[in-house]
Parts: C-alpha cells; sequence; structure tokens
C-alpha cells in the first residue's frame, strides 16, 4: 500500500427532515447566499425547506447555474459575492451548483482573473476558501463531500478541473427524499457517474490495498443492487438512501488512499460534453469500455478480479473473465438505457479523436493514467474506438 494521508472534514447529514437542521450549522451573523439551478428546486420544495430553515438568518439568493457550470454565469454569481459581502455559500442542487459553489468559493478568495485558478499547471487552488454548505438534490459526483470542481467555459469549449484542501463544504445534506423529482435519466446519470468513479480508482492493476479494493467493490455492488430500484416507477427510501451514500462514497476519498488512480476516462469523457453537450455520465460510457480494451493488458489482473467478485463470472482464463468484465460493463450502462458508442449521441463525431490529441498536447497533457504514461495519441486511438 502506498503511504497516505487522509482528512475528510466534511460533516454529512443524512435523512428525511434534516434540511430543517441547517440553521445551526451556519454562524448566526453570516451573510448567506443561496445558489441554486434552473428551478427544479422550486418544483419539489427544496427552496421552500431551505428558506424556511434559514428564516433567521441574512439569505440572499441567486439562482440559474446551468447544468456543466459555466463560467460566464460564475462570474455573474462573484459580482453579486462582492458587491452584497457575502461571507457565506450555501448550494442547493446537484454536482452542477456545487462545483460552482466551490469555484465561487477559490474565486472569492483570489485577487486575479478568476480563470487563472483553472489553467495552473499543477490544477490545485492552496488558499483557503469562502466558507460553504451544500444540500444535495442529485446523488452522482460526489462533489458534496469532496474538494474537487469541474468547470465549462462555452467560449473556448474549454472543460477544467480543480480543487484544493481548502474547499471541502463544511456541511452537506443528503436526503433521499429529494430523489423523488428527479428524471429518470437522470438518475441513470448519477449512477454510471458514481459507478464509474470508482472504476478510476479501482480498474488499474491488483494492489496490495484490500480494504480499499473491497470497499470499491461494495460500492459497486450495491449501485448495482440500488439501480432497478432507484430506476421503478415507486418509490423506494431505502434502495434511494443506498444510491445517495453509494455516490457520496464513491468520489469521498477514501478509496483512492494508498493505491494509484487513474481519471483519464474522466478527462477523455470532458471533451465530449466540453464539444457535443453530451451528459458528463454518458461521455463516461461511451469512453470506459475502449478505455478499458486500449489498456486491456495492464488492467486484466483487476478486470478479472471485477468479473470474479462483483459479477460472480467463476469460469474461464484471467484474459476470458477481463473480456467478460468489460462486456459485463457494457450491459450494466445499457441496462440504465445509456448508450455507450459516441455516435449514439452526435452523427458529427468526424474528427473527434483528432480534437481531442490536440488539446491534450496543447494541455501539455502527455501522460495521463494510473502510470502517467496514456500519451495524447493513446486518447486519439480510445476515442476513436468509441466511435
Ligand atoms: P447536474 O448538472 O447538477 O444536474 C442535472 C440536472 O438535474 C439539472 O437540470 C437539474 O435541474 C436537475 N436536478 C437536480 N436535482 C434534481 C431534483 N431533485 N429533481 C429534479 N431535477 C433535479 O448533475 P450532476 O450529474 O450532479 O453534475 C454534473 C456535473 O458535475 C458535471 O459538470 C460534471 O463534470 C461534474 N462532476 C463533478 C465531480 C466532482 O467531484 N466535483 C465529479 C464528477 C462530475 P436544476 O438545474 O433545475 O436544479
Ligand atoms: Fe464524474
Amino acid at each position: 500500500m502506498l503511504n497516505f494521508e487522509f482528512k475528510n472534514p466534511t460533516k454529512i447529514l443524512f435523512g428525511k427532515g434534516e434540511i430543517a437542521k441547517i440553521s445551526n450549522k451556519i454562524p448566526k451573523d453570516a451573510k448567506i447566499l443561496m445558489i441554486y439551478g434552473g428551478g427544479s428546486i422550486k418544483n419539489n420544495g427544496v427552496y421552500d425547506q431551505v428558506k424556511d430553515a434559514l428564516k433567521e438568518h441574512d439569505l440572499h439568493e441567486f439562482g440559474g447555474i446551468p447544468a456543466n457550470p459555466e463560467y460566464e454565469v460564475l462570474v455573474s454569481a462573484l459580482h453579486f459575492i462582492k458587491e452584497n459581502n457575502i461571507n457565506y455559500l450555501l448550494a442547493v442542487g446537484g454536482g452542477s451548483v456545487i462545483d460552482g459553489v466551490k469555484f465561487l468559493s477559490a474565486a472569492a478568495n483570489y485577487n486575479g482573473e478568476p480563470w487563472e485558478i483553472l489553467k495552473k499547471p499543477v490544477r490545485t487552488f492552496e488558499g483557503e476558501g469562502m466558507p460553504f454548505g451544500t444540500i444535495l438534490t442529485l446523488p452522482a459526483t460526489g462533489s458534496e463531500m469532496n474538494s474537487g470542481y469541474v468547470i465549462s467555459r462555452r467560449e473556448t469549449n474549454e472543460k477544467l478541473s480543480s480543487g484544493g484542501p481548502g474547499l471541502f463544504p463544511q456541511f452537506s445534506v443528503l436526503d433521499p427524499e429529494v430523489i423523488r423529482s428527479i428524471p429518470k435519466h437522470q438518475i441513470a446519470n448519477g449512477i454510471a457517474d458514481a459507478y464509474t468513479h470508482v472504476l478510476e480508482q479501482y480498474m488499474t492493476a491488483p494492489s496490495s490495498a484490500d480494504l480499499q479494493e473491497r470497499i470499491a467493490e461494495s460500492i459497486l455492488i450495491s449501485l448495482q443492487n440500488a439501480a432497478p430500484k432507484v430506476m421503478s416507477d415507486e418509490f423506494d427510501y431505502d434502495a434511494a438512501g443506498n444510491f445517495m451514500w453509494c455516490c457520496t462514497m464513491a468520489l469521498n476519498g477514501l478509496i483512492q488512499k494508498g493505491v494509484i488512480t487513474d481519471w483519464a476516462v474522466h478527462a477523455m469523457g470532458h471533451e465530449l460534453t466540453a464539444y457535443y453537450g453530451i451528459d458528463h455520465a454518458r461521455t463516461l460510457a461511451v469512453v470506459a469500455p475502449s478505455h478499458y480494451r486500449y489498456n486491456f493488458d495492464a488492467k486484466k489482473g483487476k478486470l478479472a478480479q471485477y468479473a470474479e467478485r462483483v459479477w460472480g463470472i467463476t469460469e474461464g482464463s484471467i484474459d476470458e473473465k477481463a473480456e467478460q468484465a468489460i462486456v459485463k460493463l457494457e450491459e450494466f450502462f445499457h441496462s440504465l438505457q445509456i448508450q455507450t458508442k459516441l455516435s449514439d449521441y452526435t452523427q458529427d463525431f468526424a474528427g473527434t479523436a483528432e480534437r481531442v490529441e490536440k488539446a491534450f498536447t496543447e494541455r501539455n497533457w502527455l501522460g495521463l493514467g494510473e502510470n502517467k504514461n496514456l500519451t495524447p495519441q493513446d486518447a486519439f486511438k480510445i476515442v476513436e474506438m468509441s466511435y
């Protein structure tokens, strides 16, 4: 097992009715900006619950953060924060709103053009951000319990990530009841995103980190178990809760400690969102199978372990089990009505692989993946395989 440091300071408030408790998590004299997306919180009662919980506080609001949080909109929010002397941020939404708030938390305490934070060669924000909490309305990203974020800039077709130890939420509320109003395709996205987060930290080579590997496998199995229940029309509170907690556990740092991690699927997937606006999770389903086939030799030991422990496949050689693992993964995405080829999403795909290769080269991303040896030319081939 590799050396590691682990600290996750986010307090989780899990369960029905927990939104009502946020008042005593935020200082009484705070000037709060509640930030939300396109309005789903006004239709499902979450907005009213937050307003009610914070009726004794000085509460301001800024809505309209789009999916794949857009830089331009966030710059307007930043002006609002500065003009109104806001000193506490509250994200109410999914990963896009939470990521947007993390960027604002960093930008509020940064002197200079905010986009510089995302363009730094080592994409880490060293400072302490403005304090913030979150109320999660869409389980998927794990952003509610980590310190990373991803921001899009339409003007330049970029989607870049950053983060830093000063950007963890102080608290996050996980009330599974919010899942009642999420459209099915969005629930499917959440499952696929969280599932791929686990794979990015797991599908490398077998390691000696037995606990991390078995926790990762448990999250995958629990997501598989919850999937048909949360995708059905009947609301199941316990399945919703399991799904929600799996998404948080998938990316709160625990399973990545002491092991090598990949993240090349996300890097390539972000490009597909930046070019075509394909939902984040669906880009991962497009890239992951090709990535595992292309890097088969480096990953086959772990693919076979995944086939055995997660899917119960005990017959066959390592190679056969590993190939079966990729087929199982594709079938799992399909069971969520998520397609796994780029051509399922756009007919305009010619030249995508060249574009990804060029973007990675220009950004000096010359060695991605767990072994830092996936070149822009490899990315070209993987993306081309995913057409
Ligand atoms: P999202 O973009 O936050 O939300 C997608 C849609 O779901 C929005 O239209 C939103 O509507 C709607 N929605 C949210 N909660 C709802 C509810 N309870 N009922 C009905 N509709 C609801 O989706 P996401 O998958 O959570 O976030 C995706 C973003 O996170 C991407 O930009 C991705 O790159 C990023 N990401 C971040 C991390 C990280 O660790 N920070 C990891 C992976 C991905 P409204 O706008 O109207 O609310
Ligand atoms: Fe993701």
